[in-house]
């Protein structure tokens, strides 16, 4: 009998405030397993529910080798596709059998996705604080380190709003400000270059917090202080308006970590209205439709930037530093960094030194879980708040 699927299962766990799913998908070969990442965090249940009651079944019996015949398989056999959890369930196993592909060559995944056009992959981190002096100390920190990529941010997403009129009676909310966000992180801008000079690249991430045309106005303001990239700054919903973006303006843009469909960002790449693609990789299904994503990014120009933040699992991340590892168009990385629990509990995953996260050279994606230590820190069951962002008059806007 040849090599079977035998068992897919949905582990979450919240071992640093964030609810992870990581997928194990079993094979009758005797200690041969793939890892995947399937975390979306607020609706994770979901997730799991699509893992273990409808893939599971599908799957089990079939060979594992044939990783893109099972994504086809996956992707059709709701009839509807390209939604959240679906792709997130898609990805957790997607991931495993590229895992289980690489322990079968006895290669890592970035040999089997063409071999490594770097050593390592240099990646930015996140710089805040309430005031210009202190996003300069925080970044003054991770420049003694080695980073040389700092996304700057003044308040969080938004800013911190003062003195907002507010209508009595409103509803409970993020609230904040566009005008003194936008007035705020320009000044931001000004303030860095003076005091911190040019020899850093910021990024700047707007998490699509101003309305389209503000959104214009913003890249064109920030177009002296030269970003390596400007984050976000339009939801999937209005990407026509980076035509207009590009009419006005060379700021470097980087958008899609919201994307799920393909149509959302094939135009965006075609007319080269995008420099960076910034995809979240479970989000879209998994390594099998990001390989291709960045293929075709590359005939174009534009650059890699995958989605990197807490809500990826180590086994997302550690996928996510394959693909880079493996991109000829490669640009940098989003770099969260960990705790000591999750190397604890994720042993294998990449390390950063000196500004570069580094992969290790063992077969497949390199990284293992241990299942018993997750079972300690148990997913949290809840619904999330923080997404509940208004204007200052209570309209709601997209977090
Ligand atoms: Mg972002």
């Amino acid at each position: 009998m040849g090599i079977q699927i035998t068992d897919v299962r949905a582990i979450t766990t919240n071992p640093y405030g964030c609810n992870l799913t990581v997928v194990r998908v079993d094979t009758n070969q005797p200690g041969l397993y793939g890892l995947g990442c399937a975390t979306f965090t607020y609706r994770w249940k979901a997730v799991e529910c699509m893992v273990n009651e409808y893939l599971k079944p599908l799957l089990v019996g079939r060979d594992p080798a044939n990783i893109e015949e099972l994504f086809q398989l996956m992707n059709v056999n709701s009839y509807w596709r390209n939604g959240p959890v679906t792709n997130n369930a898609i990805s957790g196993v997607d991931m495993a059998l590229w895992d289980i592909k690489g322990k079968l060559a006895n290669m890592p995944v970035y040999d089997l996705l063409g071999g490594k056009c770097r050593q390592a992959v240099e990646v930015y981190r996140h710089a805040d604080g309430p005031c210009p002096e202190k996003v300069e100390e925080n970044v003054r920190k991770f420049m003694d380190e080695g980073v040389r990529h700092i996304r700057i941010q003044c308040g969080g997403y938004g800013g911190k709003a003062v003195d907002m009129n507010t209508p009595a009676g409103s509803p409970e909310g993020v609230y904040y400000c566009p005008d003194q966000y936008f007035r705020k992180t320009v000044e931001l801008f000004a303030y860095m270059r003076e005091h911190v000079g040019w020899e850093v690249e910021f990024c700047h991430d707007t998490h699509e917090r101003l309305p389209a045309i503000q959104s214009v106005q913003l890249a064109k303001e920030l177009e002296p202080f030269r970003l390596y990239f400007l984050e976000d700054i339009l939801s999937p919903e209005q990407g026509e308006w980076f035509r207009m973006v590009r009419q006005n303006c060379t700021t470097p843009i980087a958008n899609g970590e919201l994307y799920n469909n393909p149509k959302e960002y094939d135009f965006l790449i075609k007319e080269r209205l995008i420099d960076f693609i910034r995809c979240h990789i479970s989000q879209i299904g998994g390594i099998t439709p990001a390989k291709k994503l960045a293929v075709f990014a590359e005939v174009f120009g534009v650059r890699t930037a995958w989605h990197g933040p807490g809500d990826v699992s180590p086994v997302g991340h550690a996928a996510n530093i394959h693909l880079d590892l493996s991109a000829p168009n490669f640009g940098i990385q989003e770099w969260c960094g960990f705790t000591d629990i999750a190397y604890e509990m994720f042993p294998g995953m990449p390390v950063l030194k000196n500004g570069f996260v580094w992969a290790n050279d063992k077969p497949g994606l390199g990284i293992e879980f241990d299942e018993e230590l997750a079972k300690k820190y148990p997913a949290v069951h809840d619904v999330t708040k923080w997404t509940q962002t208004r204007f200052p008059d209570g309209t709601m806007h997209t977090p």
